[in-house]
């Protein structure tokens, strides 16, 4: 009797084998239901064993092998394997991540509704080859054979003698869906490239075959995503996918557009974990089976099959949401860059701010740099002029001269944006009489004042209740909104400004992917004059007539602990100030400060990311941090602090006695924000000189870790590559 390996969704670095009578080592790869516990789980086939790891005869027969659409190839097991691997997350974890639930399940997914090329599967070749099987769905594998084409499309089959039993031969997996290299590609309404753009798509297309990274390094609005367009037409006339990864699909309606428009005759499929389950695995399958010709989406459909795969681009390469902040904790811009080496491809991370990471491998020439210094359409880049705060009255945080400046656009009719990244109206509510402040109770961060609907919310757990009448610890009744958030800043605005129409742009204005469109359509449409927004506005939008961003709050960053952050802030703010100008009105940036001298502002104001880079890297090296370093976090929670620090420090003793020299355990600590949902939460740091050191590590460690007893009460994880320290 075979047996099959099976990757199942559980939270143990372990694979669990089953019986099945008719599989085939083609099975591999292919999803499965199978017996587990007193229920059913549904996982992936990743061998076909001689002999199991316990006693055969004890295994228990699979449930279903879903053989309606072909088995995930081998590089895409070798892909999801490399994560399990670098990541130190379960294969079976990784295999869910990476496929759409209602692929993995194997309930009956059909590919496509259109009419998908087929051809004859390895398993049907077998059963051809059996003599002693007959049947109709055999008879029509013959036909097929007989016809001298293949792949046919489902209308042809269906037309054979023996074609009614097309479904029955792909539900045992006899035919299989299969590359479409239909010629339908054309173009419309492409610009003229600049210069620049020409050069830097030359130098992709002309460089020798094979595995290469670049860094396409371009100004706001140097025509990257044009540069993406050029490459991705290059691809499909060769008959290659593309595959270009955004930081949130929900941000980005306006690329989707302008793909499709760019390439009306392609199939551009979008995967993004917003999207119903039936339409994820359709678009999945239609990858998978070659008929996706360019495949846009966010972090997770890094994990798209793509047999005819091309190129990767990976735009705004420095966001921090290509990183998955729970579960398998991968980086998608990493995984890019495995995948395009593993499969010989170029990959292309795009950005006007770059990570530090990638922009010291361009330097050190394991990347090549592409650059655009200027932008495409407008004279120049906006002028940035530094408001200092230390001796101005404020009216609720707005300077005279960003008021001036606003009063100014709307004048002339253009339209300003003033960046303030806090929603809410403040973030805190306090008693003055008693000093109570509104706690969560969950969590120790405060709650939030939203006067809009009149609540008290925490933004970490969600949590929400009514904003009180008077203080709930003396009564008294005159109790404060404390500090600014961005429903704040808006109506003050409109009292300032009552001719204009204000419009706020957070994540309460846009809940959902509706709200936001609509909302970039008022601002596109020139139906807004002010703008308040969060750094939902700071990323790859096009707003002609938005000529003027004001920076507010911004100098909070400047202190935070995490060495990340003024990398992040410098970003943050080149790319809200990159919002203004863009057409062909001159743009403006007032930053407030009561630092104006601090050289990150300085940098900022010559738009001079390189310099500001080297600064920020010759700090890192001192410190000895990243890309100087490797790290990796253990974190730990528990409903008490001190059960989740102790088992960090048993940890560490447990990693100390294999950390050769060039690790480092530390201390383990409370993490800054300790208490979330009602769990306390704690970390550890480890650091290495060399990546292979840590990998090495990690590798024993956690072997040791899963082998330990803990407290049902406690959850641990490892982060490889953390941002967040
Ligand atoms: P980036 O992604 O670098 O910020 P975009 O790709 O959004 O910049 O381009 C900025 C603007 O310039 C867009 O309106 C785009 O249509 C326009 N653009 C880009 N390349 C060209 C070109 N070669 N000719 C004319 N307009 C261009
Ligand atoms: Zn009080
Ligand atoms: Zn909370």
């Amino acid at each position: 009797m075979p047996i099959i390996r099976v990757a199942l969704p559980v939270p143990i670095p372990q694979l669990f084998d089953y019986t099945a009578e008719d599989a085939l080592e083609s099975d591999v790869g292919r999803c499965v239901r199978v017996p587990f516990g007193r229920g059913e789980k549904s996982g992936l086939i990743v061998g076909l064993p001689d002999a199991a790891e316990v006693d055969a005869a004890r295994l228990k027969p699979v449930l279903h092998i879903q053989r309606e659409v072909p088995p995930l190839p081998d590089d895409w097991l070798a892909l999801v394997g490399f994560v399990a691997r670098y990541y130190h997350a379960p294969l079976g974890e990784v295999v869910a991540l990476a496929l759409p639930p209602g692929l993995r399940r194997a309930d009956g997914v059909s590919a496509d509704d259109t009419d998908p090329l087929l051809e004859v599967a390895p398993a049907g070749r077998q059963v051809m080859a059996d003599a002693r099987r007959d049947s109709k769905a055999l008879a029509l594998l013959r036909e097929c054979e007989e016809a001298g084409v293949s792949p046919l499309r489902r209308s042809v089959i269906r037309a054979l003698p023996s074609g009614a039993a097309v479904g029955d031969a792909f539900r045992r997996g006899w035919l299989q869906l299969t590359v479409g290299n239909v010629p339908r590609h054309h173009t419309t309404g492409r610009p003229e490239l600049t210069d620049e753009q020409a050069t830097v798509i030359d130098q992709v297309l002309n460089a020798a075959p094979g595995f290469r990274p670049w860094l396409l390094q371009g100004v706001t609005g140097s025509g990257k995503t044009e540069v993406y367009l050029r490459l991705a037409e290059a691809m499909l006339a060769a008959g290659k996918q593309v595959l270009m990864l955004v930081p949130e699909i929900a941000l980005t309606p306006q690329l989707e557009h302008r793909v499709a428009q760019r390439f009306p005759a392609a199939n551009v499929i979008s995967l993004h974990s917003a999207l119903a389950e039936g339409a994820r695995s359709r678009g999945f399958v239609q990858a998978l089976s070659g008929h996706a010709d360019i495949v846009l989406g966010t972090r997770l459909s890094v994990f798209a099959p793509l047999p005819r795969l091309g190129i990767i681009l990976v735009d705004e390469e420095h966001d921090a949401s290509y990183k998955q902040q729970e579960g398998v904790r991968y980086s998608a811009r990493d995984v890019a860059v495995w995948r395009a080496r593993q499969r010989g491809l170029p990959v292309v991370l795009g950005s006007a701010t770059p990570s530090l990471e990638t922009w010291q491998h361009a330097r050190a020439e394991r990347y090549g740099l592409l650059s655009l210094s200027r932008r495409a359409v407008a004279s120049s880049l906006p002028k940035v002029r530094g408001v200092d705060t230390r001796r101005l009255k404020l009216d609720e945080g707005l300077s005279p001269a960003l008021q001036a400046a606003i009063g100014e656009r709307l004048e002339r009719g253009e339209q300003s944006l003033v960046f303030l990244n806090r929603r809410g109206y403040a973030p805190v509510l306090s008693c003055p009489a008693c000093g109570w402040i509104s706690r969560c109770p969950h969590c120790s961060a405060n709650l939030v004042v939203h006067l809009a609907d009149r609540r008290l919310r925490c933004h970490h757990c969600g949590c929400d209740g009514p904003i009180p009448h008077a203080c709930p610890s003396c009564g008294n009744q005159d109790i404060q909104p404390f500090g600014r958030g961005t429903q704040r800043i808006e109506a003050r605005l409109i009292e300032l400004f009552p001719q204009a129409r204000v419009l706020r742009v957070d994540r309460d204005a846009a809940r959902t992917r509706a709200q936001w469109e609509a909302l970039l359509d008022t601002i596109a449409a020139g139906e807004a004059d002010i703008l308040v927004g969060t750094q939902m506005m700071a990323k790859g939008h096009d707003f002609p007539k938005l000529t003027l961003v004001g920076v507010i709050g911004a100098d909070a960053s400047l202190h935070a602990a995490d060495f990340r952050a003024p990398e992040r802030l410098f970003q943050q703010l080149m790319q809200v100030g990159g919002r203004a100008g863009r057409g062909a009105l001159p743009g403006e940036v007032v930053i407030q400060t009561e630092y104006p001298g601090h050289p990150l502002f300085q940098h900022l104001a010559r738009h001079d990311f390189d310099a500001f880079a080297r600064m920020a890297l010759d700090e890192r090296k001192v410190a000895s941090f990243p890309p100087f370093s490797y790290q990796a976090m253990l974190r730990a929670d528990a409903p008490v602090l001190k059960d989740a620090v102790e088992f960090l420090q048993h940890a560490r003793r447990l990693g100390e006695a294999s950390a050769a020299a060039g690790l480092r355990l530390f201390d383990p600590v409370p993490m800054r924000l300790t208490r979330l949902a009602r769990r306390e939460r704690a970390q550890l740091l480890v650091e290495a000189d060399e990546r292979g050191l840590l990998q090495g590590f990690l590798l024993q460690w956690m072997k040791l870790l899963y082998a330990q007893r803990t407290s049902r009460e406690l959850r641990w994880q490892i982060d490889v590559d953390p941002l967040d320290v």
